[in-house]
């Protein structure tokens, strides 16, 4: 349970003051707008960064204030005009006339305003500090409706005016006031809290305390404040990603503290797998497999990610780590995202069932007889592998004995899901490896799966040729069509892959249509089309139809994206590829350069580009290298979004930005090990404070985990 203390800080915002249902309702949609029905909290309103700041500096004389600009001056009230004024019109705004102390004068203007309120708010002859735009009106400086009307004393004393004020980004029908006065109630929500950052660190780095920080997040003076580097967001970064770092620490003490069952092979199914290979293993092939021999065979339980760029062998590393655990007398999973791609792996396991494996597909399309036939196959233990999607894990579905548990594409899944699909294992749980072919940065690597242990295939199977990438404006369409028909006139095979036209199945579904229809008057029955919304079936009979060649073209939506291997297809279209992200074009443009011809890429651009978009295109003809691009990736983009945002739609984090708070990291990765190997489950003294970080940062899944044993 979260501590008492933070209670008010995880209130919705209606309990600050002046925060009545209306303004509720434009914080809800400002602080998730995605999650439809969320209610803000007190803390998400804390987590709201500044953008920019509005200088309140006082400016001594009206004549060094600039015209359309914001000025704040000292003033005596003259005289109140209302209605009218100069030049003796009678109808008109409310006009109060100041001069300041050198006898320079102007007006404020005020339309539709209540006089008794501004009789009360400026007396003739008081003197006021006043802030707002200052304008030229037919030759007359004015400023109209002041931000800002504050009495100086007489002595000359403290004003209360904020001399500089935080901008927010903000929603429509919220203004900045509103949200800056909400924010500074929310500010003084927070409670004393013990410091949990080591002494010497926080004075190393001379960063503030929690508190403190959080109130000059909200209170920046210059620009520079703004920055990643400024010491109190320096400081809230670097406690988000201690959180962060903890909470991985803590999942992965637990999965390996549960001693696996030590999964030794007898080498004997290796062998026939390994003589039934067409093809001798990759260098980093076999140091991928050592790593996760190791793991099977120590009492420790795997917990490794096997990193490979698209068609680096990852399903071939899988098959054999697979063959080691029915060695061991076990059963082993193999989930991939989609149905197609389960299917793939099924085909590329042929030469693991020819050399004795016996192995079983099962995604939701395999239904009634079928599907209880293999249910009950699994049960029996005459299934030693079951390939399929997350239909293998539905509750029905009995492993007698599953010892190794294999995801593909895991970034589509989030760290519950791992914890749940291991939890199918018998007795303490199934050892677990993670296979993703999205080439992931270091410093993301640390973030989103710090638990883990990591192989990387950083080579491909000999043979492959590289792809040459053309970058062509969409004007020269017809040309693109010319070039791809002499390709296939010589045999080729090529991928159309169509926009991504909006966040919609449908749209995208209706660009694929219009091209197939194009393509298909030119080319004929040569053409194929695949999308999103295409039953299973007739998914397959496409996919088969372009997979022996009987389609020349295959025109699809992004389904193609992950994982389909036709080696012949050595044509890649890629329109609209303005609108993809790296890692996308990175991984369709891997669809081909796998067979021994040669193979080109055409990215079809709409102009103009954005400079963006420029730079990623420029990115792809550069390089082949899924990891360099990766790196780019997150150069261009910022670390939040690669992956955070794909498994809930939600940033993983609020304050800490990637890679600008990248040393950060490596500091609370440290400080997190070292904590947890002192005191692995945060009972002591030192540890009370770090137990509230977590619940701060909303990682208190971790403490569960801890409370589970
Ligand atoms: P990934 O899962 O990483 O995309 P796969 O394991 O599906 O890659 O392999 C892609 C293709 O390359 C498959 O057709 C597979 O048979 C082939 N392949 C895998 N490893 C090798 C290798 N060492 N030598 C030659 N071909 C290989
Ligand atoms: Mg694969």
């Amino acid at each position: 349970m979260r501590p008492a203390r933070l209670a008010p800080l995880f209130a919705t915002v209606r309990s600050l003051t002046g925060v009545g249902p209306k303004v509720e309702g434009v914080l809800n949609k400002l602080v998730a707008p995605r999650l439809e029905g969320a209610h803000a909290r007190v803390i998400d309103l804390l987590w709201q960064l500044p953008v920019g700041v509005i200088d309140r500096a006082v400016t001594p004389r009206i004549a060094e204030a600039k015209i359309g600009e914001l000025a704040t001056l000292e003033v005596t009230v003259v005289e109140h005009r209302p209605g009218g004024g100069r030049r003796g019109r009678s109808r008109g705004p409310y006009r109060v006339l100041v001069e300041d102390e050198a006898g320079f004068a102007f007006e404020l203007v005020y339309f539709n305003a209540d006089p008794s309120y501004l009789k009360r708010l400026l007396p003739e002859g008081s003197k006021r500090l006043i802030s707002g735009k200052l304008e030229s009106y037919d030759g007359w400086l004015q400023m109209p409706h002041p931000d800002h009307v504050m009495s100086i004393d007489a002595a000359g004393g403290a004003v209360a005016l904020p001399l500089h004020e935080p901008v927010y980004p903000l929603t429509a029908g919220l203004t900045n006031t509103t949200l800056r006065k909400a924010i500074g109630n929310a500010v003084g929500r927070l409670p004393e809290l013990p410091e949990w950052i080591d002494a010497r660190f926080l004075a190393q780095n001379a960063w503030p305390g929690f508190a403190e920080a959080i109130a000059r997040l909200h209170a920046p003076a210059t620009e520079a404040e703004l920055l990643p580097s400024a010491p109190a967001r320096a400081r809230l970064a670097y406690d988000e990603l201690l959180a962060n770092q903890l909470a991985l620490a803590v999942i992965r003490a637990r999965l390996k503290r549960r001693a696996g069952r030590p999964l030794a092979g007898t080498g004997k199914l290796r062998k026939a797998i390994l003589a039934a290979l067409p093809f001798t293993l990759t260098t980093a092939q076999k140091r991928a497999l050592a790593e996760i021999d190791a793991d099977l065979k120590s009492p420790q339980r795997m917990l490794r990610l096997l990193q490979g760029d698209v068609g680096s062998g990852k399903t071939v590393v899988a098959l054999f780590a697979m063959g080691t655990a029915v060695e061991a007398g076990a059963q082993a999973a193999l989930m991939a995202p989609t149905e197609l791609l389960a299917r793939q792996h099924l085909q590329t396991s042929a030469f693991a069932t020819a050399a004795g494996l016996r192995i079983a597909l099962l995604t939701g399309r395999e239904r009634g007889r079928e599907r209880a036939e293999i249910v009950e196959a699994l049960k029996d233990g005459r299934i030693d592998i079951l390939i399929g999607t997350h239909a293998l894990f539905q509750e029905n579905i009995v492993f007698p004995d599953l010892g190794l548990v294999i995801i593909d594409e895991q970034h589509r899944f989030g760290v519950h899901q791992r914890l749940a699909l291991q939890a199918k294992g018998s007795g303490t749980g199934a050892e677990l490896l993670v296979m993703t072919a999205t080439p992931i940065p270091r410093t993301l690597l640390l973030t989103s799966y710090g638990d883990m242990d990591v192989s990387r295939l950083d080579e491909k199977p000999p043979g492959r040729k590289p792809i040459a990438t053309r970058t062509v404006p969409l004007e020269r369409f017809e040309e693109v069509v010319s070039g791809i028909a002499r390709a296939i006139g010589d045999g080729a095979q090529v991928y159309w892959v169509c926009p991504l036209v909006a966040e919609s199945e449908v749209l995208d579904m209706a660009a694929a249509e219009a091209r197939y229809a194009a393509l298909s008057a030119r080319f004929g029955q040569s053409v194929g089309l695949v999308h999103g919304r295409l039953p299973g079936t007739d998914k397959d009979r496409v996919m088969a139809a372009f997979a022996v060649g009987a389609l020349s073209i295959l025109v699809s939506t992004t389904v193609i994206e992950v994982g389909v291997d036709v080696p012949k297809a050595s044509i890649m279209v890629i329109e609209h590829a303005e609108r993809f992200g790296l890692a996308q074009l990175h991984q369709l443009r891997g669809r081909v350069g796998r067979g021994a011809q040669d193979s080109s890429c055409i990215l079809l651009y709409r102009q103009p580009l954005s400079e963006a978009a420029r730079e990623r295109l420029n990115v792809m003809r550069r390089t082949e290298d899924g990891f360099v691009i990766a790196e780019e990736d997150l150069r261009l983009r910022g670390g939040g979004e690669l992956l955070g945002t794909r498994q809930s739609g939600l940033p993983l984090f609020r304050v800490a930005t990637l890679p600008e708070h990248q040393p950060l990291l490596e500091a609370a990765r440290d400080q997190a090990r070292l904590t947890l190997g002192r005191d692995p489950e945060l009972k002591g003294p030192e540890a009370e404070a770090l137990r509230l970080l977590l619940y701060l940062f909303e990682r208190d899944d971790a403490i569960k985990l801890m409370r589970a044993g």
